[in-house]
């Protein structure tokens, strides 16, 4: 424990400071060897015993369809969830750029070491190193997987693979079907699934939402769902249950997630004891369609891909930015990345990518229409791939993006330059795991981008699809059948006092949202929280606004439980209530975000606390005193 891990003064109003939270399953030994070791020492169940062992899964995106099809093929009884009406609905499938792996097909001094290198360094040095080397060493594994479910990744004349670069790295790794990658992998995980729902040993429930996780004798033992069609509350009981639930950005209202992204499952799961780790690490992407008003509901993203051929700038002189780009002539450009960082040049990490484009439009340098005062946008511009390489082949790469593009801007982005802002993107944070992926709570083992652990303070582009199927294709399946070994577990009653509790709470909740028949919308609740939480707990965080924050999210959270108006009832078809009810837990979840940013007096990655940055502005760790994950036990709220 440091002094400034002890809440002194301000602090000491937010949080305690627990005893420290040890990570017990990773093996000993060189950590190269780790991964081998544990697979290894992992208790093995034989095929014949594994028909008598359940596993809920929740989520169908690439972490939790991946590791449902797995489990099914292995033997094992496995019930799927999602909220959407297909699987393949899951937001994975908007993921565009592409997916990381150590091929070093291009023999440009690739390798586990770098990945695992560049990981960590791209992550501010915040990520659980033993994951990540996993991840690294895992990576190549899955191309191989995927090239084999028949994923058409893109490839170069000659037949093989193709590869680009992303930010943060140097070399070329990242794996793609044009901008398309999310979507081609996650029909090659939903194919792999429906192949284990037909033989009977997935069963499918689409449309389903988990609202509770039930949890016996201290282990997790079953969720409480409810079927989105009728109404129906449902009890599901396993032997282990497997949250693979996603990120938790729309927190934020305004994000590149889709609108149904939420944090619920994780939040159940937190308040019946699971650790929520590293809150406040959110990663807001550099390359996204700036906001044009006040009406929108969604931001879209433009793959990070684009940076490779794309060069980002601002006018020099505040009095162009109004002009035409294109009669801006070189001279008057500031090509702010490759100045200010030229060994990576337009390809740094995202975080401070990100930074930079709100510093240049802090500064008045910005483009593009005013939105209140200012003008939100720097321009990614094209001419010069296109006067090199010619537009067929730009189309070739990033056509679909264009068009994308042009559709919701109006401008053609092959004769004028994009226009970019960060957006609100992916959450670092997660609830806690350890090395087999495994919550604090026995039994709830969480997969995706709905853990922790392998990002740190800033994930690097590419890296999510990877993480999301090396937990589904390969570490859980190895790491789960460990705790399925000492199964099945005691039969569980569906009237046992944990399972009753955990539906009355369930209906409970439904009951009280629908009654309390207020004047408010949900939507204008969860706008509100999302400004507050962009204005002070997004790009840049202070200890006063924080905690300003936070009183403002308390105040919020009171009024929406006096004045928040949910229509239609809850037997039947109702997307309010659904709403409401993932709302309610956002509006949790902002407070401890802010806890999490205000109590890490430090800027790392996606973390910039202003009162902690260098002469220059860019984050200043404080490795002596931050250099730990900060896991958060649910106590109450105020
Ligand atoms: C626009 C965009 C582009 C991206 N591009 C890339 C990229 O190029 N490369 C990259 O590596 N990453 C990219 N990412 C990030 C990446 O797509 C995600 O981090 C990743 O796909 C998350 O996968 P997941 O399986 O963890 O969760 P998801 O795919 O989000 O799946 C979550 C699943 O959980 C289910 N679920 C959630 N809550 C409940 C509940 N309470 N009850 C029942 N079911 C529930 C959902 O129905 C869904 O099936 C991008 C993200 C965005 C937003």
């Amino acid at each position: 424990m440091t002094d400034l891990m002890t809440p002194e003064g301000v602090d000491a109003d937010y949080y305690r400071v627990g005893e420290e939270i040890a990570d017990t399953k990773a093996p000993a030994g060189p950590i190269a060897a780790k991964w081998t070791s544990r697979k290894f020492d992992a208790a093995l169940v034989n095929p014949a015993n594994r028909r008598k062992l359940s596993v809920i899964i929740v989520g169908t995106g690439l972490a939790g369809g991946a590791a449902a099809a797995t489990l099914g093929e292995a033997g094992y009884h496995v019930k799927s969830f999602c909220y959407q009406d297909s699987p393949r609905r899951a937001h994975s499938i908007a993921a565009q750029g592409g997916i990381n792996a150590a091929k070093n097909y291009k023999e440009d001094g690739d390798s586990i070491y770098r990945l695992f290198y560049d990981t960590v360094k791209g992550g501010d040095y915040r990520s659980r190193e033993t994951n990540v080397y996993r991840l690294a060493e895992v990576s190549a594994n899955i191309i191989d997987q995927c090239v084999a479910a028949g994923v058409p990744f893109a490839r170069e004349y000659g037949g093989l693979l193709d590869n680009r670069s992303f930010g943060g790295v140097q070399v070329s790794r990242t794996f793609y079907a044009r901008g398309q990658t999310g979507q081609q992998l996650l029909i090659g995980v939903y194919q792999a699934l429906e192949r284990q729902v037909a033989e009977g040993t997935v069963e499918m429930y689409t449309r389903h939402e988990m609202l509770e996780l039930i949890v016996e004798d201290g282990r997790a033992r079953g969720i409480i769902a409810r079927d989105l069609v009728t109404g129906e509350i449902e009890t599901h009981l396993a032997d282990a249950v497997v949250l693979g639930s996603g990120g938790y950005g729309n927190v934020f209202f305004l994000s590149t997630n889709a609108m149904g992204s939420n944090v619920t499952a994780g939040w159940r799961a937190h308040r019946k004891g699971a650790y929520f780790a590293n809150p406040c690490y959110t990663q807001i992407h550099p390359t996204c369609i700036p906001v044009s008003g006040d009406h929108q509901s969604k931001l879209t993203l433009m793959s990070e891909s684009l940076r490779n051929d794309g060069r980002i700038w601002v006018p020099k002189r505040r009095e162009d930015c109004e002009k035409d780009p294109r009669t801006i002539p070189e001279q008057d450009r500031d090509y702010y990345l490759e100045r200010i960082y030229p060994a990576f040049g337009n390809l740094v990490p995202r975080d401070i990518a990100s930074r930079q484009a709100k510093n240049m439009c802090d500064e008045g340098r910005g483009v593009g229409p005013l939105v209140g005062d200012f003008r939100r946008g720097v321009y990614l511009d094209f001419a010069d791939a296109i006067a090199r390489l010619g537009r067929p082949a730009v189309e070739a790469k990033y056509g679909n993006l264009f068009d994308m593009y042009a559709r919701i801007t109006g401008e053609n982005p092959y004769e004028t330059p994009m226009r970019i802002y960060p957006a609100v993107h992916y959450t670092m944070g997660g609830l806690w795991v350890d090395y087999d992926l495994s919550s604090n709570i026995p039994g709830l083992f969480v997969t995706g981008e709905a853990n922790f652990s392998d990002h740190g303070a800033n994930r690097l582009g590419a890296s999510a699809l990877m993480q999301g199927l090396a937990d589904g294709y390969f570490v859980l399946p190895n790491t789960i059948r460990d705790y399925l070994a000492k199964g099945p577990y005691p039969k569980l009653d569906a009237d046992s006092p944990a399972v009753a509790e955990a539906r009355r709470s369930v209906e409970e909740r439904t009951q009280r949202l629908l009654a309390i028949n207020g004047e408010r919308s949900v939507d204008s609740f969860h706008k509100e929280l999302g400004h507050i939480m962009w204005e002070y707990c997004g790009m840049e965080r202070t200890e006063t606004g924080l905690m300003k924050a936070i009183d403002l999210i308390r105040s919020l959270r009171a009024e929406f439980w006096r004045n928040v108006r949910v229509l239609g009832s809850a037997d039947t078809l109702n997307q309010s209530l659904e709403k409401a009810g993932r709302v309610a837990d956002f509006l949790e979840l902002g407070e401890l975000m802010c806890i999490d940013a205000l109590h890490r007096r430090e800027s790392c990655g996606g973390h910039f606390r202003a009162e902690s940055q260098t002469e220059d502005g860019e984050a200043l760790r404080h490795d002596d005193q931050f250099l730990y994950v900060a896991g958060w036990e649910y106590a109450g709220l105020r």
